[in-house]
């Protein structure tokens, strides 16, 4: 059984393509972030190599020593795989190896890709984040994939095609992995995930359809607390003092040294919260993501105008791309908190702390 949620025709086509023996040598998953890409790449690897029934069985060998990470044909690299910030000695360099797939990471799934399958039908090469190469590794994949050996199946996982080379992209098959609908997914979580029906309705809208999300929080409430905090942050930063805004951008500066990504995770949140802030200033309150905040929400967007909103998610956007471009990491902060609107908010109730600004590295 496919575990992927929603997606129906893409499954169906995939399915379709392994009971013919029609398969790609490279699969391109494109879509958002925690949307259930590699929910699927594995189910097609459990597909492709199943020696079960009802294909991919979640029952056999070889579908329980894929889904248990243990499968001797399947590698995967990630962001994660070059090693924690103590290990790497120059701190510049351990930021690129965390934000950067890099050409040796390639080079070893190359060298894997040239010996036949070991256990499997298939071997399967998994590169998450195939949008975050540097250009040499880019390169190196290209080469990779003009010369595919038999029995090698490549899997990007992408979030943004435009970062990608159009080469790669145009010798892959596109896979677009979508949100599924909130309401889609809410009976999802009540019906095949034991979520209660205020777990469902809350994990489903605001994870925005992104089953990927929405399962990781149902089993890990560190997900919960962390966007809790960043919530926190955002609603205080519209008011707070340039002074106090000064240390949220030295804050945010400490935490991009240590765990960049975080950081990243923390300003897509926070755009979040201004799209939000758009739909309930433009009277389309029963859309919003955040629907546990509609409180702070409808506050802040009495006091804001549209076109202070619009520049709040404008400067965001602005500071994620500046990340991206490798731009002098406390530049981009700065301008960032600098350049917000502000408002002045009435006090809020008593028990609510000040800024927490949650750090993965020190909540695990
Ligand atoms: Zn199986």
């Amino acid at each position: 059984m496919w575990r992927t949620i929603g997606q129906q025709s893409t499954v169906e086509r995939l399915s379709r393509g392994v009971a013919e023996g029609i398969t790609h040598h490279a699969y391109l998953f494109l879509g958002p972030k925690h949307v259930g890409k590699r929910t699927l790449a594995i189910d097609l690897a459990c597909a492709l190599n199943c020696i079960g029934d009802g294909v991919p069985c979640g029952a056999c060998r070889a579908c329980i020593r894929i889904l248990d990470g243990k499968h001797a044909d399947i590698h995967a690299i990630t962001l994660d795989d070059v090693g924690s910030a103590e290990d790497l000695e120059i701190e510049e360099e351990g930021r690129k190896r965390r934000t950067r797939i890099l050409t040796e990471q390639i080079e070893d799934l190359q060298h894997a890709s040239t010996l036949p399958p070991y256990e499997g039908r298939f071997k399967v090469m998994l590169v998450e984040h195939a949008d975050r190469m540097t250009n040499e590794a880019a390169n190196r994949i290209l080469k990779v994939l003009e010369e595919p050996p038999p029995q090698v199946v490549w899997m990007l996982l992408a979030e943004n095609e435009s970062r990608m080379l159009e080469t790669v992209v145009s010798r892959c098959q596109r896979i677009d992995v979508r949100e599924v609908p909130v309401a889609q997914l809410e009976g999802y979580l009540l019906e095949g995930y034991g979520a209660s029906p205020e777990q469902a309705k809350l994990l489903a809208r605001i994870s925005r359809g992104r089953s990927g999300w929405a399962l990781q929080a149902l089993a890990d409430e560190t997900l919960l607390k962390e966007r809790a905090g960043r919530l926190e942050t955002a609603i205080q930063l519209l008011s707070m003092t340039y002074a106090a805004r000064f240390e949220v951008s030295r804050e945010l500066d400490a935490m991009y040294r240590r765990d960049p990504r975080s950081v990243i995770d923390t300003l897509d949140q926070w755009t979040t919260w201004g799209r939000d802030l758009l739909l309930v200033k433009t009277g389309c309150a029963e859309n919003v993501a955040n629907i546990d905040y509609i409180h702070d929400m409808n506050e802040q967007a009495q006091r804001l105008s549209l076109e202070q909103i619009r520049d709040y998610i404008g400067k965001l956007t602005e500071a994620r791309r500046d990340l991206d471009l490798n731009l002098i990491a406390r530049l981009v902060f700065d301008s960032l908190v600098y350049t917000m609107p502000r408002i002045t908010m009435p006090a809020r109730g008593p028990g609510v702390q000040p800024v927490v600004l949650q750090d993965r590295s020190e909540t695990q």
